[in-house]
């Protein structure tokens, strides 16, 4: 894990070095869904102590074991109905992506005095197969978050569509760069621009150079997922 961490470190620079950009702007944010309690301990070791989790009942489990060592931000699909049981065990939630997720969080942050904050996720290829609001429609989502109270935005995130190639996936990091900047520019209410979320193991130095501020890496850090674990 040392050495899969180092040589991200390392592509991590270089991109940064491409687009003068700093490193330090850049989180790395591990992500351990399906990856056992033993494998968070000795990324733990190596100095990580935030990560990406995509299920609810995996994100108690783990918020459980470890008694607020380490904290989790909600990368994946969140279910309205399952709202009540995360929303203050998470530091972050990625997939802000319907009016009726953002209702839910608002009455149930309102219930616990809270604020949550969140990422707007942003479907930039139309995939019929993911989430996330299409960019022309971004706007109009913000400014209804801008008009509730407990619910604060802190960026956008997107899963780009997968290509073979990574380079054709440049054109979708771009967009997102340009409509995170558009958004910053609005000085709306509960909305601050300051992360953008985007790049997984296979095209992070594509988004970086293209002006990711986090990157979700699992693949690369702790190797290929077994699905077979989470059940067990
Ligand atoms: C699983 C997942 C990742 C990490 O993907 P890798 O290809 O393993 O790096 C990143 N983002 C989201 C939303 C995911 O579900």
């Amino acid at each position: 894990m040392k050495a899969n961490i180092n040589n991200i470190r390392e592509k991590i620079s270089l991109a940064c070095k491409n687009s003068n950009r700093d490193e330090n702007e850049i989180f790395l944010l591990p992500v351990s869904k399906t990856v056992d309690v033993k494998k968070i301990e000795e990324a733990i070791d190596l100095g990580f102590n935030t990560f990406g989790e995509n299920k609810v009942q995996e994100i108690l489990k783990k918020y459980e074991y470890f008694e607020g060592k380490i904290k989790f931000h909600m990368i994946g699909h969140l279910q309205t109905n399952k709202v009540k049981s995360i929303i203050d065990k998470v530091e972050l939630i990625h997939s802000l992506d319907r009016i009726s997720l953002l209702d839910k969080l608002e009455a149930e942050a309102k219930n616990k005095g809270i604020v949550v904050n969140c990422l707007v996720e942003v479907n930039i290829g139309k995939e019929e197969s993911k989430s996330g609001i299409f960019e022309e429609d971004v706007l109009d989502f913000v400014k209804e978050v801008s008009i509730r109270d407990n619910v604060f935005v802190n960026g956008l995130m997107t899963v780009a569509p997968y290509c073979e190639n990574v380079e054709y996936t440049r054109v979708y990091f771009k967009k997102m760069k340009s409509l995170f900047d558009e958004i910053s520019k609005l000085n709306l209410k509960n909305i601050d621009m300051k992360i953008l979320s985007m790049g997984m193991s296979n095209d992070y130095t594509v988004a970086i150079e293209e002006g990711a501020t986090l990157i979700r890496i699992g693949t690369s850090i702790f190797g290929k997922r077994d699905y077979g674990v989470v059940s067990k």
